[in-house]
């Protein structure tokens, strides 16, 4: 499951120059099964509970291999019509199943991270300072605030830096028992801000954090948001797909109220990486801050998007054919029954820790996500924390699963992710069967050491 590689293997099999002479496919394909295949961690294997676990529908497969085929770059409209508006019909259609205001329109990115470096743009811009002009050097300009929590996914710190926000002027803002940003504390720090002569640019709000799967209360920070007149962008990169079922659809209550909301389906909605969906109100707040036409790519239709105008990069790939073979393989029913069942497995996993007292919950797990530990015995922390990590390392190190950890509150969890379509409740209950084993022979052997 998790390569069994060690760093250089790889490299050391590939010869150090490209043949000077092509190739015969079998001897290619020979060495992707003895070289590439062995550095290879199977996230598309039923029991990878690490990280958030996906999968790639069998008929993605096929979009993907038909994109490639035509080799489609979707920069313009014209560069392939089909392109452009398949991705706006269905990401209208997306929109529609999460329940998102149609006053929000949709553009396809690779990551959530790029979508999330898009959204900060758009903050950006929107403070109406001429930075796209004037730039941020050699002027004086105030600092530019975006408000995080020590739980919102580290792209957005990425982002600051990279727009030129720097990370003194990310502000982390506390969170409440449940991990959920406090409205209070954000109003406070604004207000504490703006009396310093700060300017807030961005508040982030997550829906499904990245350790815990927490959620911001967003309707509160979206007053806030609106008090300041500041950019709300919420990640909802794995959990808002959830809000496809209906007793979910509460995640993204209050989001009508933001700026800018990503959804992740490489992540949740069984097409493979990448494709990152963001909902913008203000679209043309993001073609204002990277809009930029060379000559050799001037064009005469009228009202059509030109989608290389919504981002860093001009080539694109046809992403949105693999998001149609899903939802009209699967339709929205197939679909819901798929994401329940994700959650009831995840719900009957942390059924089965809650009731043994060798174990413990260590965060809600409204989702399909369960952070737990090995609890047993009176070990102080420290050692706990290192019995788990133990743990993890054996469990992963037998090929039979993967599963990942974090930190909360500064002790070591386990994480157990499922989101891959083939996951069955066999797959879970041997992934807790291995993690029982190797827990009673790790104790043992700390025990006997002791
Ligand atoms: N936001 C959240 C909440 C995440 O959990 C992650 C990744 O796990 C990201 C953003 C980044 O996603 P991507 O890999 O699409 O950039």
């Amino acid at each position: 499951m998790l390569s069994a590689a060690r760093p250089g293997d790889v490299t050391a099999a590939l010869p150090e120059n490209a043949p000077a002479r092509g190739e015969p496919f079998e001897n290619i394909f020979h060495d992707f099964e003895r070289i590439i295949m062995p550095g290879i961690t199977h996230w598309n294997h039923p029991r990878f509970f690490a990280y958030f676990s996906i999968s790639a529908a069998p008929v993605t497969v096929l979009a993907e291999a038909l994109a490639a085929t035509l080799d489609v770059n979707a920069m313009l409209w014209r560069t392939s019509p089909a392109a452009t508006e398949l991705e706006e019909v269905v990401l209208a259609w997306l929109r529609s199943m999460l329940g998102i205001s149609q006053a929000f329109s949709g553009i396809v990115y690779d990551t959530a991270s790029i979508a999330g470096f898009t959204a900060l743009a758009a903050a950006r811009e929107a403070l109406d300072l001429d930075i796209r002009e004037a730039g941020m050097t050699a002027r004086e300009l105030p600092a530019l605030r975006v408000y995080i929590t020590d739980h919102t996914h580290s792209h957005i710190e990425k982002a600051a830096i990279a727009l030129g926000i720097g990370r003194a002027n990310v502000v982390r803002i506390p969170v409440d028992d449940a991990f959920r940003m406090r409205p209070e504390a954000l109003q406070e720090q604004i207000e504490r801000d703006r009396l310093r002569g700060m300017r807030p640019m961005c508040i982030v709000a997550t829906v499904g954090t990245t350790s815990t799967t927490s959620t911001d209360p967003v309707d509160a920070i979206a007053s806030v948001a609106r008090k300041h007149a500041t950019w709300l962008h919420v990640d909802a990169a794995y959990a808002g797909i959830a809000a496809i079922l209906p007793e979910h659809r509460d995640l993204l209550a209050g989001v009508d109220s933001a700026d800018s909301i990503v959804v992740n389906p490489h992540k949740w909605l069984f097409v493979p990486i990448d494709l990152s969906c963001l909902y913008v109100r203000r679209p043309e707040i993001v073609k204002r801050a990277f809009s930029l036409t060379a000559d050799y790519l001037l064009t005469s239709e009228d009202n059509v998007r030109n989608y290389m105008d919504y981002g860093l990069q001009l080539g694109r790939r046809f992403r949105a054919l693999k998001l149609w073979f899903v939802l009209r393989t699967y339709g929205v029913e197939g679909i819901q029954r798929k994401l329940r069942r994700h959650i009831a497995l995840a719900q009957e996993f942390a059924d089965w820790v809650r009731r043994d007292h060798d174990w413990e919950i260590v965060a809600p797990h409204p989702l399909s996500v369960v952070c737990f530990r090995l609890s047993s015995g009176a070990h102080a922390q420290r050692t706990l924390d290192a019995l788990n990590e133990r743990l993890l390392d054996a469990v992963n190190a037998s090929g039979e699963m993967f599963i990942s950890s974090t930190k909360i509150n500064g002790r070591t969890a386990l994480r157990l992710a499922i989101g891959n379509e083939r996951t069955t409740r066999g797959d879970v209950r041997a992934a807790w069967d291995l993690l029982r084993r190797h827990a009673s022979e790790i104790r043992a052997l700390y025990e006997e050491n002791v």
